[in-house]
C-alpha cells in the first residue's frame, strides 16, 4: 500500500516498526495533545491554548547518500506530496549531493560618538576584545565552536564591531547576543561614547549552503511530453525567473513552502530563514531565484545556494516533544546535516513546482489536494468530505458553490 493511500494509524505504525520513532512518540502523535500548558507557558506570553497544523513527512528523500522521512508541518495542500514526488524522481536519478559551508552567525555591537584616537585604539586592541568575546562562552569553544573574526565597520557616526562565531549545532542567536553583550561591557570601558545596542544578523551569510540534483530524462517525462522536453522548458522557465522578479519571488515561495514547513516541524525560528533567505536573493541588486537548472549530460541539472539558518539543538527545540520527535524521524546527528535535507526539500519543491508549470499547470495537482479543504469548507462531515472532493475533482470546478450544490444533493 502506498503512503498516502493509508490512514493516519496506518502510517504511525510504519514509523514505529521501521525505527523512525519510539512508543513513547508515537503514543504523543495519536494523543493529538502535543504541548503542555506548563510548556506553552514557558514558551510564549498569555497563552490560552495550543494551535494544530497538520504534521506529515514526505517520503524518498536519498540525500548524500543517506535515506530520509521528512516531517513536514504544513496547511498548504501538496507542498507534502510536491516534496515527496520530486524527492523519488530524483532518489531514482542519484539523489542530491550537498555542499554546506561554514555554521558562522554575525553579531553587531554598534557604538555611538566614538572619536578618531578611540576607534584607533580599539583596532589596535583588537586582538585583547577577541580573547574577551572568546572568554564570554566557554561551553562553545569545547564543543569546537567560538570566535572565528572580528571587524570593524565604519558608518558615519556609528563604528560597529562585527563578530563571526562558529555556534556549533545551535542556530545561536541567543548564544550570540549573551557574547556580544558580554563583550559591548568590555567596550564602554574602552571609549567615551555609547554602546547603542549589541544584537546578531538575521544575514545568513556564513550559513550558505549548496544543493544539487542531476535528474535522468525518462524520470521527468509526462503523458503527453517527452522528458527532454520537459527538461529544456523548466530551464527556460528557471531562466525567466532570473530577469523576472516577480516571477523569481513565487519561484523562491514555492521552495520556501518545504524549507519553512520541515522548520517548523523541528522547532526552529523560520522568521530568521525567511529573513536570511530574501536578503540573500536581493544580494546582487536584483531579487534572484534560490535555484538554477540547466542540462549538462543528457541530464537535467538543478542547483539551490541559499542560507539556511537552523539549529538541530537549543531555543525551543530541546522542549518540544515535537520538535525532538521530528529529529529522531530524520536521524538528525548536527545541524549541517538538517541543513543539507531542508536544503534538499527546497529543491525538491521547486523541482516539483516548475515541472508542474512547464506541462500541466499548477492547479491539475494543487486543486485536486484542495478539494478537500473546499469539501470541509462546504460543510462536509466525516465519509461526505471524500464524496464531496471525489465529485469536485470529476467536474473540475473547484469553487465554494459547487462543493455546497455537491453537499446538497448528497444529503438529498
Ligand atoms: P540557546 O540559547 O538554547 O543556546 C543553545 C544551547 O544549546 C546552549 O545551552 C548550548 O549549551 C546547547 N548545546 C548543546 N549541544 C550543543 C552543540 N552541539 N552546539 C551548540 N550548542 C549546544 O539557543 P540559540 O542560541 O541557538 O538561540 C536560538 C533561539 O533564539 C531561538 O529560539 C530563536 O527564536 C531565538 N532568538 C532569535 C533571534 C533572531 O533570530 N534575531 C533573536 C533572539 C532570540 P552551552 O550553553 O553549554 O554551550
Amino acid at each position: 500500500m502506498k503512503i498516502y493511500e493509508m490512514t493516519d494509524e496506518q502510517r504511525i505504525k510504519l514509523l514505529l516498526d521501521g525505527g523512525y520513532i519510539d512508543q513513547k512518540q508515537a503514543e504523543l502523535l495519536r494523543s493529538r495533545q502535543t504541548i503542555s500548558t506548563d510548556l506553552a507557558d514557558s514558551l510564549s506570553e498569555n497563552q490560552i491554548g495550543s494551535f494544530s497544523l497538520p504534521y506529515g513527512f514526505a517520503t524518498d528523500f536519498l540525500v548524500d547518500g543517506q535515506d530520509y522521512l521528512v516531517p513536514m508541518v504544513i496547511e498548504e495542500p501538496s507542498v507534502v506530496a510536491a516534496a515527496s514526488n520530486a524527492a523519488k524522481r530524483i532518489k531514482n536519478s542519484g539523489g542530491f549531493k550537498t555542499y554546506p559551508t561554514s555554521r558562522i552567525v554575525y553579531g553587531q555591537i554598534v557604538l555611538e560618538n566614538v572619536t578618531v584616537e578611540e576607534i584607533a585604539k580599539l583596532e589596535q586592541n583588537d586582538s585583547e576584545i577577541f580573547a574577551f568575546a572568546q572568554q564570554a562562552h566557554p561551553s562553545l569553544i569545547k564543543r569546537g565552536g567560538g570566535i572565528v573574526s572580528l571587524k570593524f565597520n565604519h558608518y558615519d557616526q556609528f563604528e560597529e564591531i562585527e563578530l563571526g562565531i562558529d555556534t556549533v549545532d545551535a542556530m545561536g542567536a541567543n548564544m550570540v547576543n549573551t557574547i556580544l553583550e558580554k563583550t559591548s561591557q568590555k567596550l564602554a570601558t574602552m571609549i567615551s561614547g555609547d554602546v547603542l545596542c549589541s544584537i546578531l544578523s538575521n544575514s545568513g551569510q556564513g550559513q550558505i549552503i549548496t544543493v544539487e540534483a542531476n535528474v535522468e530524462y525518462n524520470q521527468l517525462a509526462t503523458k503527453t511530453m517527452s522528458g527532454e522536453e520537459v527538461a529544456q522548458r523548466i530551464v527556460k522557465l528557471a531562466d525567466f525567473a532570473k530577469k523576472s522578479v516577480k516571477r523569481a519571488i513565487t519561484h523562491n515561495k514555492g521552495i520556501m513552502n518545504g524549507i519553512d514547513a520541515v522548520l517548523i516541524a523541528t522547532g526552529n525560528d523560520f522568521r530568521a530563514q525567511e529573513a536570511a533567505a530574501h536578503s540573500f536573493a536581493f544580494e546582487s541588486g536584483q531579487y534572484q531565484p534560490f535555484t538554477e537548472w540547466h542540462l549538462a549530460d543528457g541530464k537535467l541539472v538543478g542547483t539551490l545556494k541559499m542560507p539556511i539558518e537552523l539549529g538541530s539543538v537549543g531555543g525551543a527545540i530541546k522542549a518540544m516533544p515535537m520538535a525532538q520527535l521530528s529529529l529522531a524521524m530524520m536521524k538528525i546527528q548536527n545541524s549541517q546535516q538538517l541543513q543539507s535535507v531542508v536544503g534538499a526539500v527546497g529543491l525538491a519543491n521547486n523541482l516539483s513546482a516548475l515541472r508542474a508549470l512547464v506541462t500541466t499547470g499548477i492547479q491539475a495537482g494543487h486543486m485536486g489536494l484542495q478539494s478537500k479543504s473546499l469539501a470541509i469548507a462546504a460543510g462536509a462531515i466525516g465519509p461526505e468530505i471524500e464524496q464531496v472532493a471525489k465529485k469536485l475533482n470529476q467536474t473540475k470546478n473547484y469553487t465554494l458553490q459547487n462543493a455546497e450544490n455537491i453537499l446538497m444533493e448528497l444529503r438529498g
